[in-house]
């Protein structure tokens, strides 16, 4: 028997995680749960839960614990979670990362892998700089690289495409460091579960979305819990120790200006 797809996505904003969850959504049919998007959606419905995440959003710093979990195991819950599942942004820290794992044993289902993207900070801040989103249909364009075919117009339905508020400069310096010093830690966490595997984030959507393909084919597709704790850090071992492969991911951690944030 072989488990769900029950994948992790992690990266600096504008990593590049949304697009290729979309197209790994499409490609292994299971959902995209991005955190972000569904606290966006609670917030143009004008939810009270969306209204209180609006101002935090806003400055690029984390919505409460308490908020964001109970979005996603309401989420989680969906019969289309039963199949697999692409985590988008969730989870951001420590506190979050172990309320997950806490729910996943409950329901007796595990992670199959974490994806790390990595990004050199100088070209996340051009990347969100250019981003354009569709409200209607989720597409994510950018000005200077994959600009749409008419003016700021959806190629695929057609609807006019915004800029995200969050995606200003002040914000995006913030929410590099809130990534930094909150999410950043969860490298160190799912490496020791020898879960992560390192994407070089950077090149074509299409060759990142290859690299990717390949890291997820590489997973040993028995249950992991049937797995010996020694077979699965060979496979992992086998993964950092690459020629030319780096043994450490590489971090996002020069070069952010700015001050520190206040969260
Ligand atoms: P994203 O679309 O993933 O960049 O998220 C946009 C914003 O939503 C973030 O800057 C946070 O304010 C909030 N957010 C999204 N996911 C989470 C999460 N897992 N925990 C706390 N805040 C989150």
């Amino acid at each position: 028997m072989t488990q769900p797809l029950q994948i992790v996505l992690i990266g600096a904003p504008g990593s590049g995680k949304g697009t290729q969850a979309k197209l790994l959504s499409e490609q292994y049919g299971i959902p995209q749960i991005s955190t972000g998007d569904l606290l966006r959606q609670a917030v143009a419905q004008r939810h009270p839960l969306g209204l209180e995440a609006r101002a935090v959003m806003d400055q690029g710093l984390l919505v409460s614990d308490e908020i964001v979990l109970g979005i996603i195991e309401d989420r989680l819950s969906k019969p289309d979670a039963q199949r697999g599942f692409l985590l988008d942004g969730f989870p951001r820290n420590l506190a979050q990362a172990k309320a997950l794992e806490g729910a996943l044993r409950k329901i007796g289902r595990i992670l199959s892998c974490v994806l790390l993207f990595q990004v050199d900070t100088e070209y996340l801040i051009q990347r969100l700089a250019g981003r354009l989103t569709c409200p209607q249909c989720g597409a994510v364009y950018n000005r200077y690289t994959t600009p749409p075919r008419f003016d700021d117009q959806c190629d695929v339905c057609g609807t006019t495409l915004r800029h995200r508020s969050d995606d200003n400069e002040e914000t995006v310096i913030n929410r590099l460091r809130v990534y930094e010093a909150q999410t950043e830690p969860l490298i160190g966490f799912y490496r020791d579960q020898n879960l992560l595997k390192a994407i070089d984030g950077e090149g074509s959507i299409a060759n990142v979305f290859k690299r990717i393909r390949q890291a997820i084919d590489s997973i040993d597709k028995k249950p992991a819990n049937l797995q010996s704790k020694r077979a699965r850090s060979l496979s992992c071992r086998t993964q950092h120790t690459k020629p030319g492969a780096p043994r450490k991911p590489r971090s996002t951690k020069r070069k952010i200006p700015g001050k520190p944030p206040r969260r």
